[in-house]
Parts: structure tokens; sequence; C-alpha cells
């Protein structure tokens, strides 16, 4: 038995066929006989409305209260996701960050994560369940709500993964994979099957939003073994590991595309 973690990002669950889909392959991979946690980002474009809402209503919102706002977002995710695997037949149990014991620094709205303590997440998983978590989100020492940076249900999804160990993390996204350029702006831009750590950190550190850039040096730092993959095919997308000689100086290579 293995323990897999799967992240699916904002595209991946934005409506109901999409939820329902996700919750087939996480069904799938729980039936193979594996335990899975899954952590899910809040739908399509919310987070976005959100910020947009708050700046609407005042101009300047306090860094505290946009954090209870945005968790908001992955946390109606997160119980969906556990109902669309209830229809499936298949036991799910969703929490927000705070439920599952992600405790972070004060810094509203880029927070990092200092602890996460994982005994209700291994008790559910003993209990045969299929852990679903609210991405993007811990709770400070004194038990305010904060958020991780945008991007930062990769974070969340790596962060636990290599506090339990996980024989794999899967990062469900709206590409096939890691490509040598982003294959939205530049269409010969060609897809890898391995990218290193550091590799990835590079085009990251470009502007490549496939990867949150600390979900990546969380994974190098524990050796996260971990795949971008494809949410609407079967493609096994971008294994990241430690050295990949392929990729030796293929970001160089490129034009910076990201640059503005
Ligand atoms: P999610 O909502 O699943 O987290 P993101 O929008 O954060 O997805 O990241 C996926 C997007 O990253 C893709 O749609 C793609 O346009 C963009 N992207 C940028 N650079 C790359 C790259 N080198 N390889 C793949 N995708 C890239
Ligand atoms: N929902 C958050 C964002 O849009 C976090 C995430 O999707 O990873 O940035
Ligand atoms: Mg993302």
């Amino acid at each position: 038995m293995q323990l897999i973690v799967q992240k699916f990002g904002g595209t991946s669950v934005a409506d109901a066929t999409r939820i329902k889909y996700a919750a087939e392959r996480v069904t799938n991979t729980f039936s193979e006989g594996n335990q899975v946690i899954v952590i899910v980002s809040a739908r399509g474009k919310m987070t976005d409305e959100l910020l947009e809402l708050a700046f609407e209503i005042n101009k300047k919102p306090s860094t505290r209260e946009l954090d209870m706002l945005l968790s908001t977002g992955e946390q109606m995710s997160c119980a969906l996701m556990a109902m669309a695997i209830h229809s499936l037949g298949f036991p799910a149990v969703s929490f927000s960050g705070r439920q599952i014991g992600i405790t972070t620094d004060s810094i509203h709205t880029k927070a990092r994560i200092v602890n996460i303590d994982a005994k209700r997440i291994l008790e559910e998983l003993s209990n045969n369940k299929i852990v679903v978590i609210a991405g993007y989100q811990g709770v400070d020492e004194n038990d305010n709500i904060t958020t991780l940076g945008r991007g930062g249900s990769d974070t969340t999804a790596v962060a636990i993964a290599a506090h339990l160990k996980a024989d794999m993390c899967d990062i469900f996204t709206d590409v096939d994979g890691v490509y040598t350029s982003d294959p939205r702006i530049v269409p010969e831009a060609r897809k890898l099957t391995k990218i290193s750590y550091d590799e990835i950190l590079e085009l990251a550190s470009l502007g490549a939003q496939v990867l949150n850039v600390r979900s990546i040096e969380v994974a190098k730092k524990y050796n996260v073994p971990l795949r971008v993959r494809p949410s609407f095919n079967d493609g096994l997308g971008t294994l990241i590991c430690r050295e990949v000689s392929e990729m030796e100086n293929i970001v160089r290579k490129w034009c910076n595309p990201y640059k503005k």
C-alpha cells in the first residue's frame, strides 16, 4: 500500500463536472489499494473574484480579513470534493487547514508553514478514509487564519507529502506537464518527461507558475517525489526529481517568455 497525495488546481475543480472527474481519479487510486490525501484549490477564478470583491469594499483591506475571506474558496472545494467522492460510493472526509493542524507564521497573505500536526490525517487514513484538505491555508499561533501566497495549494500538498513521507505527490493541472516554456505562450515549447528540482526552480523563478516556488523548495529540501500531471487525460506528465541530465542548459537555451 502506498501513500499518494493528489492536488487539484483551480481549473481542475472549476465546476461540478470537473470535480466529479477529479473525484473519479481519486477513487481509482484508492481502489488500487492506496491511501489517498487530496488537496484542492479554490474553484476556477474564485480567489481572484474574492480579492476583487474585497478591494471593491475597501481599498486597503486588512490582510487578516483577506485571509479569512480567501481561505473560504478552498474550503468550498474540499467539501464539494468529499461529496463527489461519497457519490461514487467511497468514504471521504474534508478538513480546513486549521482542522488538520497546519500552523504557520503570522505573515498574513504570504504565511509560511511552521508545523503540521498530522494526528488527525493519520487517524482518518487508518479508518480507511480518503482525506480531503483545503489547500493554501493554515492558522497562526494566535488562531488567526492565514494563507500561503498565490499558488499556495501546491505548497500545502508538498508539505503534507514531505511530512508524511508520501510515496508520490501528484499535482494535477490544466496542461500536460512541465514544458520548456509556457505552452500557452510558446507553441513550440516541448513537454519534458523529467526535470530536476533545480531546473524547475529556475523556470519558476523566471515566472513559470506551473508550480509555486515555495513548493519546489520544500520538495527539494525533503526530496519529495513529485509529478505535474494533466487533469483531463491519463498522461503521466512530468516527473520532478534530483538530477536530470536531459534538461541541462535547456532553460538557458530558451528566451525568457515571462519577462514583462
Ligand atoms: P493550477 O490552477 O492547476 O494550480 P496554474 O495556473 O497555477 O494551475 O499553473 C498551470 C499553468 O502554468 C498552465 O496553464 C500554463 O499556462 C502555466 N505555465 C507556465 N509556465 C509553464 C511551463 N513551463 N510548463 C507548463 N505550464 C506552464
Ligand atoms: N486559490 C489560491 C490561488 O488562486 C491558491 C491556489 O490555487 O493554489 O492562488
Ligand atoms: Mg497553481
